[in-house]
């Protein structure tokens, strides 16, 4: 390495831009020491990214840092929990300085827009893996958990799922956006998610279930109903799609295939029982990013499609271009 791993560490990772009151001794010792808050458990949540299987080889270095911690955000939010801390595991080919300060940045700006303090970590030469493990705090029994759901809850989604699909198709050539402006807002979209951090904290004592949308929708949405023990039914008119991707995918049934199986969309799946319908419709109208209902959990197992007729349709997404999630 040009650079020692202690100076590496040293240089990108050791000096916090607005150190946490909660942590006793970070990056430089054996271990950190940490402060849980009284009455909250601890949230815990970890990701590793490989070069070449979750981002293309090319990527900026900035898009893989703040990508990185954002699969880690966007995790927590699901669960309801607060952000607090980091730990980092690198490994590195070499120690490309450049590469090394464009990663820091991406990581650090989103740390900092969420008060996140990298604690501690470990840095080894080898193929380009990043994983990220982060903490949050939630109290245990306001935490969203995938189990929750009922008959007649609403099912709703943030955001625009099926656009850093579409974002990673551009990305591999298979597809070309109908104008630059479009390619430039599906590529931020696949590297530069925002997740839903805010939004899954005010759903904390109103969801009766939530899931991030990392795997696609459909698939995501699946987890939520066997582990509650029910089913759905999605009225596809109702799914949320961005403009550019309206643009850029002629096909109404491709647009329901990214926007129900596509991956890395980092959005926020929940369900609402009737009784919060009201508040949650509120809240939807204010965020900025948008979220919608899109169905209902129903007593019989199993994920229904049904088009505005009322007409079954099957979400057949093999062959179809590529999905994020190899
Ligand atoms: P040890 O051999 O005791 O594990 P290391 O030399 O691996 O110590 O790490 C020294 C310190 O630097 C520790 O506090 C560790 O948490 C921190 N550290 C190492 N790599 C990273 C990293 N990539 N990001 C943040 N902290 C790191
Ligand atoms: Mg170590």
């Amino acid at each position: 390495m040009a650079i020692s791993e202690f100076e590496l560490i040293r240089r990108f990772f050791s000096a916090p831009a607005r150190p946490r009151a909660d942590v006793l001794l970070g990056v430089g010792d054996d271990c950190a020491l940490l402060c849980v808050p009284e009455g909250r458990a601890l949230a815990v949540s970890l990701d590793t990214l490989v070069e070449g299987r979750h981002f293309p080889a090319d990527t900026p270095a900035q898009a893989v840092g703040h990508k990185a911690l954002a699969v880690g955000l966007s995790d927590l939010a699901a669960m309801g929990a607060e952000p607090a801390w980091m730990t980092l595991s690198l490994s590195l080919p070499e120690a490309d300085e450049g590469w090394l300060r464009d990663f820091a940045r991406g990581l650090f700006e989103l740390a900092a827009k969420h008060e996140v303090q990298l604690v501690g970590g470990d840095t080894v030469r080898g193929p380009r893996v990043i994983t990220l493990q982060l903490h949050g705090f939630v109290p245990a029994a306001r935490a969203l958990r995938r189990g929750g759901a009922r008959p007649g809850d609403g099912i709703y989604v943030t955001g625009t799922p099926g656009d850093a699909g579409l974002g990673l198709a551009l990305a591999l050539g298979q597809r070309r956006a109908h104008d630059a402006a479009d390619e430039t807002f599906l590529r931020a979209r696949l590297e530069r998610p925002e997740p839903r951090v805010a939004a899954g904290l005010a759903l904390r004592d109103l969801a009766s279930a939530a899931i991030d949308v990392s795997d696609g929708l459909a698939a995501d949405l699946t987890h939520i109903l066997e582990q509650s023990g029910v089913g759905a039914r999605i009225e596809l008119e109702r799914l949320p799609c961005s403009e550019a991707l309206r643009r850029t995918v002629a096909l109404e049934d491709d647009r329901w295939r990214y926007g129900l199986a596509a991956g890395d969309d980092y959005e926020l799946c929940f369900t609402v029982p009737p009784a919060h319908r009201d508040e949650v419709d509120r809240l939807c109208s204010a965020w900025p990013f948008g979220c919608r209902r899109i169905g209902q959990i129903e007593a019989e197992p199993g994920l229904r499609l049904v088009r505005a007729g009322g007409q079954a349709w099957r979400l057949d997404a093999r062959g179809f271009d590529h999905f994020a999630h190899a």
